[in-house]
């Protein structure tokens, strides 16, 4: 363990921060550990902001983040409520919003990332979902009322939250600029097709290849007027906008340190001169790939803050994951491990996309590197396996 280390600060309360302490004190430290965090919430899970929190299945201390637990015995000291406001490389010091500056032998920026909005008027009804007060928002919004929900962008997040606004009893409009079923890009066409019909079944009805012109409504509430790209109209009582995320790195400004999508890490995730990143805003080489990935997927998270934590302390092993996310959505489970990144070939390993379950897996130039289950957990575990083996050492 490198010894001159006592003290280290982790930025970022979320899932890859908690890791980073959970990781430290698997490995022993003994030293000082402070996480700061903007939110005032107790520690949390975002997976189930779309799905069981905001069906009302789960209540918010359902959801609390098991990493919190286990980073526990380590003792942090935890600064909640509080943003971290610029930091100082060389003087190894970050500035704090209260006012508080603290010292530290490692940082570690674990931020993560701010919907991305549009350019939208004030309204109570046009909503973001990326914390707990969101999600509680946005369903207090949907609870009780069937309303019209329409929902900007058929990414994993707006069809997750299409799919549970519907058990809420919500009539859902889905518009997504890209043409072709939504996710194909990150699920391929077989599953995309499938789920979207699924949501067809479901009555949600999905508009690929038109985006919003505008959006009209008034600060004091109301239903909103959305103008789409072919001047058709759509009237909402309640609008979602997902349409991706902005890495939390305004905070770094001034710092020097590289930032383009995300912080610029190695393949450690060193950024350079103590300073580390994991989870949703860390942008680091896959040694594995050959390439620079930031992922927003939980595992990720976990998994990164982990290896920050074992390479703080001195191990040097380059995080070379095989990436690995799942979404739910009514009774369906799709999961994904590796990358369906420039794909040549794809075969369906197991069952069939007209049946209620199948595994497919995507290749490149001969090398399967991607398998996709469609309520197929059982059989995942054997593909991510051969992934792993098929990554190396
Ligand atoms: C609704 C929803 C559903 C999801 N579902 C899935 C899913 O089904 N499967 C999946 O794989 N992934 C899912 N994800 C993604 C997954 O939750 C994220 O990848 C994961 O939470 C990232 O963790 P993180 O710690 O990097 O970031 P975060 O959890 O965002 O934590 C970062 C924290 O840093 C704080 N912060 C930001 N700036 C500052 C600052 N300057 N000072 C102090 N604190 C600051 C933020 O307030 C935040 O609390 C979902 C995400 C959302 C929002």
């Amino acid at each position: 363990m490198a010894s001159d280390l006592q003290s280290i600060v982790i930025v970022g309360a979320g899932a890859a921060g908690y890791a980073v302490a959970e990781g430290l004190h698997s490995a022993g430290f003994k030293g000082a550990v402070t996480l700061v965090g903007e939110e005032r919430d107790e520690p949390y899970d975002r997976p189930p902001l779309s799905k069981e929190v905001l069906s009302g299945a789960w209540n918010r201390e359902r959801a609390a983040l098991i990493g919190a637990k286990r980073a526990a015995p380590l003792n942090p000291r935890v600064l909640t409520g509080v943003r971290a406001t610029s930091l100082d490389v060389e003087g190894h010091r970050v500035e704090l919003g209260n006012g508080e500056s603290l010292d530290y032998d490692a940082v570690v920026v674990a931020t993560g990332v701010t919907p991305r909005r549009l350019e939208q008027p004030d309204s109570p009804n046009i909503r973001v979902l990326r914390t707990m007060e969101d999600s509680l928002a946005l369903r207090a919004l949907l609870v009780d009322n069937e309303p019209r929900l329409l929902v900007v962008g058929g990414g994993f997040l707006g069809l997750e939250v299409a799919a549970t606004a519907r058990g809420l009893g919500a009539t859902v409009t889905v518009v997504e600029p890209i043409p072709g079923p939504p996710l194909a890009s990150r699920i391929g066409t077989e599953a995309a097709t499938k789920l979207q019909a699924a949501h067809a079944d479901h009555g949600v009805e999905i508009h690929t290849g038109l985006g919003v012109a505008s959006l009209d409504a008034t600060a004091g509430g109301g239903p909103v007027h959305a103008t789409l790209s072919d001047g058709t109209t759509v009237d909402a009582d309640v609008v979602l906008i997902a349409v991706g995320s902005i890495p939390n790195t305004q905070w770094l400004e001034g710092s020097g340190l590289e930032v383009a999508n995300g912080v610029v890490c190695d393949e450690f995730c060193s950024a350079g001169n103590d300073v580390w990143a994991a989870g949703d805003v860390a942008s680091w080489l896959h040694a594995g790939y050959d390439r620079r990935l930031r992922l927003e997927h939980r595992t990720n998270a976990q998994e990164q803050g982990l290896a920050v934590a074992r390479n703080i302390i001195g191990s040097a092993v380059p995080f070379t994951p095989v990436p690995y996310f799942w979404t739910n959505q009514y009774d369906v489970r799709i999961q994904v491990h590796g990358q369906i990144v420039d794909i040549d070939n794809n075969k369906i390993i197991e069952g069939d996309p007209s049946e209620a379950s199948f595994v497919q897996t995507f290749s490149v130039s001969g090398q399967v590197t991607a398998a996709l289950g469609w309520n197929a957990a059982r059989l995942m575990a054997e593909q991510r396996r051969q992934l792993i083996e098929a990554m190396g050492p």
